[in-house]
């Protein structure tokens, strides 16, 4: 048998960091540079991938890198995302094993251009035939339409995803892809009504405004220029290299694979055109301009105008209205708007997962992909970063977990011994989130759910004085004081200590984002509407169907659908894809010394190395250890007849190595040091 180009031959630096040698904060970076000035982006630590950033197209993802390792061992070539996805694709279809694929990483670091690979690789190795393409392509093109809808230009990435996404990809027996399923988490919906400097709105605006044809246009009552709606930014209106008008058009084209209809293309696209709308409608006594934005949608002016003036409150056995003042109207308005829009994005979601659904009922195969917005810093944080940096934490404490627990369980299904090794756990900061008695989410909902006065401020107070009254009983919250209380604070502003930084959090806007209520008289106008898709996004304004139960709050929908998430994630076999951003200007080449530093550490990447390296840095089948090692030994060469392991047992015998350095498992051998495999691979060159 031939033996292949192997991972440790003709190598820009280490192709894995458990073969470093040293292994220092230092030559991990230089590691990463070396490897990266060489456009070798991708790096492992054991079974996780390292991926850098390129910042621009490499010729490493072309069909015929398909073919290279489609079947082939993971460690037989160099380190590569395909690698991976063929791994776990393959571990899927033969050895029926769930998998998902964790993918995390700032942003901007490249989450969801693995993602895309990832599936991209599936689709190439997998059946093919006409249903399964059909299946293969809807599957695909399900993300030039959420992107649309839930991308934008932020100062961190052009194209950043502004809400979570799980894809459970399902296979039937022989690995074929016959379906899938997308969950999305909160939506970033702030994004609709205003954004910071330097940021857009979500594409799909600009989109429709550069790529639809004057007649949609006319049709929509919309005019090309960006300029004449307020939702819209104006300094950063055109990205360099986003070609808005031709990714409308990819975009629609994306919509009917997925299997929109013409009529609910018609209908989205008017959704849009009303949210434009909806920000150009102003509060003044000459003109109260919500004529178009009622033609749109069918909507009598006078029920809409009506909802915009008045709030009336249903208790038990009373109805209250008050009247709206103008900032109220403002308020009302901008309400309406985000919760149009995000709930038009649930929809999409829920109409593309009835067109990708599997036929069959039988038990499918599944392999999930999770790609989620990155851990964010901002100068000003607010609930959509504290909510954001949750799931990161979560994230983490599942990485954390999975990767010990991969690790013990290889060693006693190996039959090996075990030895525990210490590692940072971030569980102390989960639970200072999401503890159902004193955890922050917890604490808000209380607070939004409490009568009388309640305002961000006394969210604060009572954060405050919960958790220094755990620092007095010496909680597991302050021993570990990751709610870190100083006197530096600026006024209305709490502080964490997340895993991969300290984080200020201004609490303003908290309870209102929390409690996420939009008046009842405007779901109810919305109800009214002549139009379909509207009233199915506003059930609640069916007159017949009052609730007076609170709707639950944004921050337990999320914390419950992280929860879910987690749970699904842990049935599964992990596969991590640890993303890097190797500069923050965006651009190709250049390696920010002190940015990949930061986040080497915060993602645990030393960490990682270690354990793997503190039990037995490396492990091989008995049999392509075999293989490349037999022309060491007389006995081994140029056959072994007996049994692999055997063989093996031999070759090291005769190679003299002390036994303290292996450990025979039941189908793998475990080496120790690395540089005990650094001196077979001389003995083999010297050869
Ligand atoms: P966010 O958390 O903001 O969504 P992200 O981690 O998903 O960030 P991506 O959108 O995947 O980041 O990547 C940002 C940009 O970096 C891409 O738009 C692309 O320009 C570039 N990029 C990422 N990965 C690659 C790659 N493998 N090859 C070429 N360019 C890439
Ligand atoms: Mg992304």
């Amino acid at each position: 048998m031939e033996v292949k180009t192997s991972l440790l031959d003709n190598m820009i630096g280490v192709g894995d960091m458990v073969l470093l040698e040293p292994l220092t904060e230092d030559s991990f970076i230089e590691n990463l540079r070396n490897r990266f000035d060489h456009n070798e982006i991708y790096t492992y630590i054991g079974s996780v991938v390292i991926s850098m950033n390129p910042y621009r197209s490499l010729p490493i993802f072309t069909p015929e890198k398909v073919e290279e390792y489609r079947n082939r061992n993971f460690y037989e070539l160099s380190p590569h995302i395909y690698a991976l996805a063929d791994e776990a694709y393959r571990s899927l279809r033969d050895q029926d094993k769930d998998q998902c694929i964790l993918i995390t990483g700032e942003s901007g670091a490249g989450k969801t251009e693995a993602s895309k690979l990832v599936m991209s690789y599936v689709a190439a190795v997998c059946g093919k035939g006409q249903e399964v393409n059909k299946v293969k392509e809807q599957l695909l093109q399900s993300n030039p339409v959420l992107e649309a809808f839930g991308n934008a230009k932020t100062v961190r990435n052009d194209n950043s995803s502004r809400f979570g996404k799980y894809m459970d990809i399902e296979f039937d027996f022989k690995g074929d892809p016959v379906g899938g399923v997308i969950s999305n988490y909160l939506l970033e919906k702030s994004r609709v009504v205003k954004q910071p400097r330097g940021e857009r709105n979500f594409h799909i605006f600009y989109q429709l405004l550069s790529g639809a044809s004057d007649d949609t246009l006319r049709k929509l009552k919309l005019d090309r220029d960006f300029s004449k709606y307020n939702y819209l930014s104006l300094d950063s209106a055109n990205v360099n290299g986003l070609d808005d008008a031709a990714n409308f058009r990819t975009v629609r084209n994306a919509m009917q694979i997925v299997g929109f209809m013409e009529d609910e293309v018609q209908s989205v696209l008017e959704l849009v055109a009303a949210v434009l709308k909806l920000g150009n409608i102003e509060f003044k006594p000459e003109s109260r301009n919500l004529k178009e934005m009622c033609e749109l949608l069918g909507i009598e002016q006078s029920v809409l105008e009506r909802a915009f003036s008045y709030r009336t409150v249903e208790a038990k056995l009373e109805k209250v209205s008050t009247t709206l003042n103008v900032s109220q109207a403002y308020y009302a308005r901008d309400a309406l708007a985000k919760n149009l829009y995000s709930r038009l994005f649930s929809w999409l979601v829920t109409r593309i997962n009835e067109s990708i659904k599997a036929q069959s009922k039988t038990r499918h195969k599944v392999m999930g992909v999770l790609d989620i917005y990155g851990f964010e810093i901002f100068e000003d944080n607010s609930f959509e970063q504290f909510i954001i940096n949750y799931c990161n934490e979560k994230l983490q404490q599942i990485f954390i977990e999975l990767t010990l627990r991969e690790e013990q369980e290889e060693y006693i299904r190996e039959d090996i011994e075990w030895t525990n090794i210490e590692y940072f756990n971030n569980a102390v900061i989960c639970d200072l989130i999401e503890n159902n008695q004193n955890g922050i989410l917890a604490m808000l909902d209380e607070e939004c759910l409490r009568p009388g006065t309640v305002t961000d401020i006394t969210f604060l107070d009572k954060l405050n004085t919960v958790c220094a009254e755990h620092q007095h009983f010496e909680s597991r919250l302050s021993k570990n004081s990751k709610f870190l209380t100083d006197h530096s604070l600026p006024h209305s502003c709490f502080r964490i200590q997340h895993y991969a930084g300290k984080v200020l959090y201004r609490v303003e806007g908290f309870m209102d984002k929390n409690n996420d209520l939009l008046y009842r008289d405007l779901s109810q106008a919305m109800y009214k509407a002549n139009h379909k898709l509207i009233k199915q996004l506003f059930p609640e304004g069916n007159p017949a169907k009052v609730n007076l139960k609170r709707p639950p709050t944004a921050g337990f929908q999320f914390k419950h659908s992280v929860g879910t998430l987690m749970r699904n994630l842990q049935t599964k076999n992990p596969n991590y894809i640890r993303c890097v951003k190797p500069n923050d200007k965006k651009a190709p080449r250049i390696f920010t010394d002190s940015l990949v530093r930061h986040q080497v550490a915060y993602l645990g990447l030393m960490e990682n190395v270690r354990v793997r390296r503190a039990g037995y840095a490396y492990r091989q089948a008995y049999e392509p250890c075999l293989e490349r090692y037999k022309m060491l030994c007389k006995q081994t060469w140029p056959h072994w007849k007996g049994p692999t392991r055997e063989g093996v047992e031999v070759l090291m015998a005769d190679l003299q190595v002390s036994t303290e350095e292996f450990a025979y498992g039941n189908s793998k051998i475990f080496i120790r040091n690395p540089r005990t495999l650094f001196s077979l691979e001389e003995k083999r060159r010297g050869c």
